[in-house]
């Protein structure tokens, strides 16, 4: 279905010309013939193209019948797409690179860039990126030039499960160019299925004419027999990682334990996050019913003057301050030499040093108000033009990653700022 595009759309025009304009066929100077006009949003905006479309004048050629199109449209644009190649680059980035969830890009595309698509198109055009991407992954020619000046290739294959439940993917990869060779998701992963994949790194390393100096892997059996088969006269080593894993096993389970008390002692995020939401509502009402004096003394900390928008704004900071202590609290990234309980305890450590640094810039910036406590510090207004973009990247459900506590501090800032000349 071609996009619909809203009748106030404002369209900035790109004219593009046929910078060859001699015939194919007979040689002779091409005329403009037609124009095709096309419309697509690009992240400078939406733009319209003109393009203008070239045959030859002889009717007895060949190239009369046939157009051609200016050579930049394809650079642009592939034919009939709805979007630029930068959006598309960004929109593949954002889920193959930071694993960002449909829904998730699309409100990012229209935050940042006002661009509405469908959960459809965004789903299309990330098959589309990913069928590119795969494409010049496995292109020989590009391949033999990455490999050029490599003496000695070092595979490793691993198996993962990207979704529990699901069928095993077996990737191969070679590690002196850190580079995923290719992936195969095997359902029952026998010892011929597994020996197959060997067998196929076998022939890229022929094709690449360099020889195999290692294997690394976890060691399982249907690894040990196909790369023996394969591979006679190559070692095969622990992988590190596996390896470290094993050895760090021990750590990682007093490790484990380690967070179950952190988690038990932070606790009470969601009653601060109802609170927050509940004296947002009552701060509505007040503006609603401005004259009804007991609605402002519930909540307001700061000046009995501070309108909503202030408010709101504090909320939000706070709101991403639980935000950022639930990321930390459920993330189970790390591994023997990061362990995740380690990370937790200094990711907690960041954010009470950064409340403890919002609490003393507090202290020392504003002598009026004499609550020690930082929501006091809040009631001023953080500027919501520029913050847009960080905040949906940092508070999204969907986000791994947690707001760092120095991007509220970097939030608060300026309420401290305004507070202190008061
Ligand atoms: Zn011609």
């Amino acid at each position: 279905m071609p996009y619909q595009w809203p009748a106030d759309t404002d369209f900035a025009l790109w004219e593009l010309d046929v910078v060859d304009r001699a015939c194919p066929a007979c040689g002779r100077m091409m005329y403009i013939c037609d124009h095709r006009y096309r419309r697509l949003h690009t992240l400078e905006g939406p733009v319209q193209l003109v393009c203008k479309l070239n045959h030859c004048p002889d009717r007895d050629c060949p190239g009369h019948a046939k157009t051609k199109s200016p050579e930049l449209e394809a650079t642009i644009a592939p034919p009939s797409w709805a979007i630029g190649w930068d959006v598309f680059c960004w929109i593949g980035h954002r889920r193959c690179s930071r694993h960002m969830s449909v829904p998730h890009i699309q409100s990012e595309l229209l935050d940042d860039y006002a661009i509405k698509l469908s959960h459809d198109a965004i789903a299309k055009y990330i098959q589309r990126y990913q069928v590119m991407l795969a494409a010049r992954q496995q292109d020989p020619e590009a391949l033999r030039r990455q490999y050029e000046s490599v003496d000695e290739i070092i595979l490793s294959i691993d198996g993962l499960q990207p979704e529990k439940g699901h069928e095993t993917l077996y990737v191969v990869r070679e590690l002196t160019q850190k580079r995923v060779w290719f992936a195969e998701a095997l359902i029952s992963a026998t010892a011929d299925e597994v020996r197959r994949l060997i067998a196929k790194a076998r022939e890229w390393a022929e094709s690449l004419g360099k020889p195999v100096g290692l294997w690394l892997s976890d060691k399982q059996d249907a690894f040990l027999t196909g790369i023996a088969a394969e591979f006679p006269d190559v070692a095969h080593r622990y992988c590190d990682n596996h390896f470290l894993r094993d050895v760090a096993k021990p750590v990682l389970e007093a490790d484990s334990h380690a967070k179950v008390q952190m988690r038990k002692k932070v606790r009470g995020l969601r009653k601060i996050e109802q609170a927050v939401l509940k004296q947002h509502a009552a701060e509505t009402t007040k503006s609603v019913a401005e004259d009804d004096p007991e609605a402002t003394m519930t909540v307001v900390v700061g000046p009995a003057d501070t309108p909503c928008p202030e408010a709101d704004s504090a909320s939000a900071v706070v709101l991403d301050y639980c935000a950022a202590v639930r990321g930390i609290l459920n993330s189970d990234q790390g591994g023997p030499l990061q362990p995740p309980g380690l990370r937790m305890a200094k990711a907690l450590n960041d954010v009470r040093a950064s409340l403890q640094r919002n609490l003393d810039a507090k202290k020392g910036g504003s002598q009026k108000s004499n609550s020690a406590a930082w929501p006091a510090a809040s009631t001023e207004v953080w500027t919501k033009s520029r913050p847009n973009k960080r905040r949906s990247e940092n508070t999204s459900r969907t986000s791994r990653r947690w707001p760092r506590p120095s991007n509220l501090e970097w939030k608060l800032a300026p309420i401290a700022r305004r507070s202190s000349r008061h």
